[in-house]
């Protein structure tokens, strides 16, 4: 056996592992206080299984997938194609919901945060992020409520993981975002831009939460319900190795690694993830990402902290280390939140760093950070959730 046959299966392992200590934190089976049936969040086989039970056809199970994911509909009677007996029958089993708006704030820059209630009254960030210029905008979704990695910069990091989503909280708040909007198609209508891309950048690590995540994306990449291709998609995570892997093989969207450091020392300490897939192994992954191979890129994401991790040194050592990869560098500057312990870089040595990256052949645009008034940029969402 070589070398590489015993990693991949060291790999497996892990991911299995992985996969069974993170399913304890899945949400509760959560029935509706009537006992009917949530759709949302199920997947085609499944919407046909449930159909079936009740004696329908699997032509009805596609009709009810185009009216939920396609056209956003919530009440099983505007669907036109469905006679109205069965409009009935199937509103006195199914309900297709969303999750709870508590708080809706918007920003001066009209980046709108949710605050989401889910049927157990865990809640967590949804954040709109328009885009003015290209007419179009990126709805920043959940994957946990908190989040069990604790990054000295992220707000998220210091609250406890309190428990997964579940797919339908997942797919829930991208369509609820668009509920919000009223962006849906109309049935003969255009195809919905404002909200037509999902980073998973907000509270959580998703690949600590992959199979609902997973599920969650397929059902948004379906080409006859919400059909985001997944170049609309992009999932950001702080490195969990073994499973960027799966990600590649089976979703394939667009992948940000938080990065952030070039240095172990100093990843350890501000990424603790990194004591266990340091940087030379988070590297590999990357560079064996599918999506890296394609004419895509991945992104790397780098906080800018005041005299941490922003000196020209490291932006050498960055470029020394991401050689070869088709990537981008996204600059961030470090959002503060109330008691943090950094400050963000001065506009000077972001700039500096930027054009070293640059004159290596790497975009490196800086993000601009968006909603701060309302405590909706990066790594700022903090939800006051209790286990
Ligand atoms: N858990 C995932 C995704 C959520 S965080 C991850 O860590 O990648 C989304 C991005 O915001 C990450 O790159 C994260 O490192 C960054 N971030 C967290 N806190 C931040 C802060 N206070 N200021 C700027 N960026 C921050
Ligand atoms: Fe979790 Fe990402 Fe925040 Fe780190 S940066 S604590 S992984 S949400």
């Amino acid at each position: 056996m070589s070398a590489g046959q015993i990693s991949a299966e060291l790999t497996e392992a892990e991911r299995v592992r992985i996969l069974a200590k993170t399913a304890r934190f899945n949400p509760p089976e959560v029935q509706t206080a009537d006992g009917r049936r949530e759709l949302v969040g199920l997947d085609r086989a499944e919407i046909t299984a449930e159909l079936a039970a009740i004696g329908e056809p699997a032509f009805r199970a596609k009709q009810l997938w185009h009216w939920i994911y396609h056209q956003g509909v919530t009440d099983f009677s505007v669907m036109s194609s469905i006679a109205r007996p069965l409009q009935e029958k199937l509103a006195e089993r199914f309900v297709i919901g969303r999750p709870v708006a508590s708080v809706v704030q918007t920003s001066t820059d009209e980046t709108r945060k949710f605050l989401f209630r889910f049927r157990d009254g865990q809640e967590a960030e949804t954040v709109y992020i328009p885009d003015r210029v290209a007419d179009r905008g990126a709805v920043c979704i959940s994957s946990q409520v908190g989040c069990t990695l604790s990054c000295r910069f992220c707000h998220t990091g210091t609250q406890t993981l309190v428990r997964n989503l579940g797919a339908a909280e997942i797919v829930g708040q991208f369509m609820a975002a668009r509920d919000s909007y009223g962006e849906w198609p109309s049935p003969h209508g255009e195809t919905p831009r404002l909200l037509s891309t999902i980073v998973l950048m907000g509270m959580g690590e998703p690949l600590y939460n992959y199979d609902n995540v997973a599920k969650a994306m397929k059902i948004c990449m379906d080409g006859e319900g919400i059909g985001l291709s997944r170049r609309r998609i992009t999932l950001s995570t702080s490195g969990v190795v073994p499973m960027m892997d799966r990600c590649g093989e089976e979703l394939a969207v667009n992948l940000a690694v938080s990065l952030h450091a070039v240095r172990d020392d100093l990843r350890d300490e501000i990424v603790p993830l990194n004591r266990k897939y340091p940087i030379k192994e988070l590297i590999a992954a990357c560079r064996r990402y599918p999506a890296a191979s394609n004419a895509r890129r991945i992104t790397f994401e780098y906080v800018m902290l005041k005299g941490v991790n922003d000196s020209e040194a490291d932006a050498h050592e960055l470029i020394r280390l991401i050689a070869g990869i088709p990537a981008k560098v996204n600059l961030i500057p470090f959002n503060p939140w109330p008691g943090s312990p950094y400050e963000t870089s001065t506009q000077d040595s972001i700039n500096r760093f930027a054009e070293i990256v640059m004159d290596a052949g790497f975009s490196s645009p800086v993000r601009q950070p968006r909603g701060r008034d309302i405590l909706a940029a990066c790594g700022q969402l903090k939800t006051e959730s209790r286990r």
